[in-house]
Order: C-alpha cells, then structure tokens, then sequence
C-alpha cells in the first residue's frame, strides 16, 4: 500500500512498543522513517530489519528531553530525507507508581521532562521543516488518563493531560501554515511500559494482566498495532480535515 507515498516521518521513541509497530506500518505504507530513541542497539536492529526488507528507514540517537540532541537529530532526518512532514512524539515514561505525598520533586521532574517537555522540544524543532514542507501532521501519544485518572503515577496522569491541551493549542498556531496536530488516547497496550508498570504494583503479574483487561468493555488490552494503524491514519492525507482532535482507541476503555 501507498498511503502514505512522500512524507518523511519521525518517531520518537520507535525503538520498540508503539513507537516500533508505527515505524514498521509507516514504511510499509512507503514513508521514509525515522527512529529516534536512546535504545541504540533496538533502534539500529529495527532499521536494519526494516531496510532488509526494501524500506527507507534510519536510526538517530536522541533524547528528546535534551533540546540540543533534539534539534540536531530532527535537522538531521531532514537533511537526510529531503524533508520533514510527520512528526510522532510517543517517547514516554510512566515514572514512578507513588501516591502525590510521597514523591520528590526529582521524581516529578524526570515524567515531565521526558513526557511534556520532550514534546515541546520536539515540536518546536520540527516546525521550521514542516513549514518549509508547507505541510505537517503532529501526532502526541496522550493516554485514556488525558481523558480520566486513576489513584495511581501522578505524574504521568499530569503530563498526559498536558500533552492534550498542547496538542490543541499548537492546532490552532499552525493550522494557517497547514500544520495539524492531533493526540492519540490508547487504552492498556502490551508494550515494557505496561509490562513494568504492572510490576511494580507487586501484584501477580498474571493477576494484575487479568484484571487490568477486565478494564475494557471488548476484554483484552491492545496491540502495539492497534495504535500504528490510528498513527498511519493521522500521518496520512486521509485525516487532512482533522486537526486538534483526540482519537481515543481504547477498547472501550473511556466508555464507562
Ligand atoms: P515503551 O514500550 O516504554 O516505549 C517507549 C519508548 O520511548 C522506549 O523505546 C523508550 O526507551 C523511549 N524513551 C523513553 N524515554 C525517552 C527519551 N528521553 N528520549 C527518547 N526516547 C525515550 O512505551 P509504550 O507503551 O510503547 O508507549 C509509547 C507511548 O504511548 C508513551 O508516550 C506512552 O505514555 C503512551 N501510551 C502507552 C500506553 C500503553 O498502554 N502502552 C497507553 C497509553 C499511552 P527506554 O525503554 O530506554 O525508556
């Protein structure tokens, strides 16, 4: 398939979880790729894998909290591939699984850092391409917990709901420059974020697998895939008249 033939797309985090199943249905779907990650020997594996198989994809070493790394990995994708028109901010962290009286400010910073100000640096530093691009799609990795919470990580809960509003506000500066943005709201996906945020519960992890599925109306958690083909979508010029938006994929999660 051809759907998204020309656009040059960075995905930050792609090294492995949702990040690694974007970048593979968006080469697949014959955009160059690039994985930004600080997972080097996962990202430069992916790539190798993915260019075996005759797609354009290529690894970049990036931090995204570190606006240095962020600008020149970001400046680099462009050189490299012509031009920049998809930026995916899916790097993530969970933090740590603390009530909000225990945690330190270090810990506070090291989610927000990563999870709203690795946002940031990374739209900001992707705009001047796409707007000589003269087009862009921006898709933010929130969460179901940007929508609703949970008596759990606090700072994530945070950092998603922040991820949301910047998604509309950054809408709205470069919807004159044909720029959209929209957030993504996945539902519990089997990914080492959740497989460690389970964990640290210190519950049975096959208990706690149960019982987190038991949370969505359709039974299971997600797939890596499930949020790809929602970030092919976004990235494509089938979403062309969606800007500002919230696509929630949650196996009903939010529907309660
Ligand atoms: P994951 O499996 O932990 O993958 C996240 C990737 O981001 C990892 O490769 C990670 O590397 C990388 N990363 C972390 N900090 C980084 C940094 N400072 N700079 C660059 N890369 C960094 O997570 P995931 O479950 O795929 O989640 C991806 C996104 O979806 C996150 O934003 C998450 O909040 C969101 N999300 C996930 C779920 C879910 O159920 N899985 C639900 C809702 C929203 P390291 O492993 O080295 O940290």
């Amino acid at each position: 398939m051809k759907r998204l033939e020309g656009k040059v797309a960075a995905v930050t985090g792609g090294s492995h979880g949702i990040g690694a199943a974007a970048v593979r249905r968006m080469a697949e779907e014959e955009a160059s790729v690039a994985i930004l990650d600080c997972l080097d020997d996962e990202g430069e594996s992916l790539a190798r894998n993915l260019v075996s198989k005759g797609l354009d994809v290529a690894y970049w070493h990036c931090d995204v909290s570190r606006e240095q790394q962020v600008k020149e990995a970001l400046d680099g994708v462009a050189d490299h591939f012509g031009s920049l028109n998809v930026l995916v901010n899916n790097a993530g962290i969970a933090g740590p699984n603390k009530p909000t009286h225990e945690l330190t400010e270090e810990e506070w910073d090291s989610v927000q850092n990563v999870n709203v100000k690795g946002v940031f640096f990374c739209t900001k530093h992707a705009i001047p391409h796409m707007k000589k691009a003269g087009e862009g799609s921006i898709i933010n990795l929130s969460s179901i917990y940007g929508l609703i919470s949970a008596p759990d990580v606090p700072p994530y809960h945070a950092s998603k709901g922040a991820v949301r509003l910047m998604t509309k506000t950054d809408a709205m500066l470069y919807a004159p420059d044909r720029i959209r943005a929209n957030s993504i709201h996945p539902g519990f996906i089997w990914t080492p974020m959740v497989e460690g945020h389970l964990k640290s519960t210190g519950e049975d992890l096959e208990e706690a697998k149960r019982a987190t599925a038991a949370l969505h109306p359709l039974g299971h958690m997600g797939e890596p895939d499930d949020i790809a083909w929602g970030i092919v979508y976004l990235a494509s010029d089938e979403s062309r008249f969606m800007t500002g938006s919230e696509l929630v994929i949650d196996g009903g999660y939010t529907a309660h």
